[in-house]
């Protein structure tokens, strides 16, 4: 592609939650999908709501195997299939193809490394890393398209330098704000599971995700949108005055504070790009099909919540 254009970039997370996560990143004419943990005709349907129905799906993103991220798949696979004639690529770590059951798989799975950042078909970079989860190799994704960086970063048991250094370079943010300590501690929830919550491979509270926006978010920060909160162990009011808190606290002088839902999608939020510009071929390594995996998938591997 050598064209000039000018878009805005949309960021809509349809879901977010324990039942089930999607995030719309794209232009209104195509995007990707980080994640699709909710029914293929639920995906369908809030794009269709938010007035993204048209916009055609170029890949998808899965951080990893838990069920509330990559539950359908399968079924989203044969259904975008059947819309557009060709197989659209899913891309995910070689840990998480082996952590998925194989009832999700899609047919085409590719191969990407943490680290390593690849193009999707519009030409946009989608850069993955690693991110501290209890699943074989999870990641999280930062995507950039006309300039704007766009980063999904839930599922995380505590922030890490890298983490950081993504999130300072960002324009966009969905970020986990999953439970509040005292909610959780003073819950239902039994020990050992309220120790996997607050381990440092589970979710990261309130707290934890107000000092990382504190430390890390940027003059650049436009968008932060609250994710994954827990329906038991956290309230929109908690999520919200730490998500400010954090703000305050850090160099970012504008940011409109967002919170993504279970039951029904989220905006689209819409961000100008900075300039009309020239998309060009990236420079960068292209993902490859794997062999299939010979070790059968773990079962064992369950969300949290
Ligand atoms: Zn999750
Ligand atoms: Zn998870």
């Amino acid at each position: 592609m050598n064209a000039l254009f000018h878009q805005d970039t949309i960021v809509a997370p349809l879901a977010s939650g324990s039942r089930g996560n999607c995030t719309y990143i794209g232009d209104g004419r195509r995007g990707v999908l980080v994640d699709c943990g909710i029914s293929t005709k639920q995906v369908l349907a809030r794009l269709d709501a938010i007035g993204l129905g048209d916009s055609q799906i170029d890949a998808v993103l899965l951080t990893h195997e838990h069920t509330d991220h990559v539950a359908s798949c399968r079924v989203l696979d044969k259904r975008l299939f059947a819309q557009q004639g060709r197989r659209v690529p899913f891309y995910t770590t070689a840990g998480t193809m082996l952590g998925m059951d194989e009832r999700c798989r899609p047919k085409k799975l590719l191969e990407i490394h943490s680290g390593t950042p690849f193009p999707v078909a519009a030409g946009w970079i989608v850069e993955p890393y690693t991110i501290p989860h209890d699943t074989r190799d999870p990641v999280a994704y930062t995507v950039e398209l006309g300039g704007i960086r766009v980063g999904v970063v839930t599922d995380l048991g505590r922030s890490t330098r890298l983490v950081e250094q993504h999130f300072s370079s960002l324009d966009v943010a969905v970020l986990e704000f999953n439970h509040d300590v005292q909610m959780l501690m003073e819950g239902e929830y039994p020990w050992r599971l309220k120790q996997r919550v607050r381990g440092s491979h589970g979710h990261i509270s309130n707290e934890q995700a107000s000092e990382l926006v504190q430390r890390a978010a940027s003059p650049r920060l436009k968008h932060l949108v609250l994710a994954h909160l827990s329906q038991d162990n956290n309230t929109l009011k908690l999520s919200v005055e730490a998500a400010e808190r954090g703000v305050d606290g850090s160099q970012a002088t504008d940011v409109s504070v967002w919170v993504a839902d279970q039951r029904e999608p989220l905006g689209p939020l819409r961000i100008r790009s900075p300039k009309t510009f020239r998309a060009v071929a990236p420079k960068c390594a292209s993902p490859r099909e794997p062999d299939r995996p010979t070790e059968p998938p773990n079962l064992d591997q369950q969300s949290l919540f």
